[in-house]
């Protein structure tokens, strides 16, 4: 079920030219209705195609304010209820919400590295762009001009804590 962004929380991200929900919706869908000629909330985040959405809950996450909630199947959270995240650098809270009124909260560790700390690339080598067409492209070796789909795995390259 898709997401749906509540107005009274959103700030538009403070008039970002992106904002946070828009920087990481995979599927490109949320919007920022600046002068609320599409949904007559100007500055305010929308989801331009629910049934398009995967529910993936990358904006749900990432959204700053809390503002974005998600629509979710009967079958898992029956009507009045509800189950929101709140996350941190180094964690994450789910607030769940049953119809009868009860609460609970669940925080859990979403990582083991200081934010910001991870470097994507680890030991690997530089990727050549002028090979991007070919196969083994970043992962794979050039054996006498022919790119090989596949390298040996190389135990320094791993990235550890
Ligand atoms: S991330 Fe949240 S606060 Fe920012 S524009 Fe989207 S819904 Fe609004
Ligand atoms: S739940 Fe995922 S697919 Fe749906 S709007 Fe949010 S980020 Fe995009």
């Amino acid at each position: 079920m898709p997401t749906y962004v509540r107005t009274e929380k959103c700030d538009g991200c403070k008039g970002q030219d992106k904002t946070a929900c828009m920087y990481i919706c995979p599927h490109d869908l949320m919007k920022l209705d600046k002068d609320g000629s599409e949904t007559g909330h100007a500055m305010k985040a929308f989801n331009q195609e629910p049934e398009q959405c995967w529910e993936c809950y990358s904006c749900v996450k990432i959204c700053p304010q809390g503002a974005i909630e998600a629509r979710h199947y009967a079958d898992i959270v029956p009507l009045g209820g509800q189950v929101q995240p709140l996350r941190g650098s180094d964690s994450i809270m789910w607030t769940i919400k049953f119809r009868n009124g009860t609460m609970k909260r669940f925080k859990f560790p979403i990582r083991t590295t200081p934010e910001g700390s991870i470097d994507p690339y680890g030991n690997k080598p530089a990727a050549k762009l002028a090979d991007i067409a070919k196969p083994g492209f970043f992962t794979g070796t050039e054996d006498g001009g022919v790119m090989k789909g596949y390298r040996a795995g190389d135990a320094s390259e791993l990235i550890r804590k």
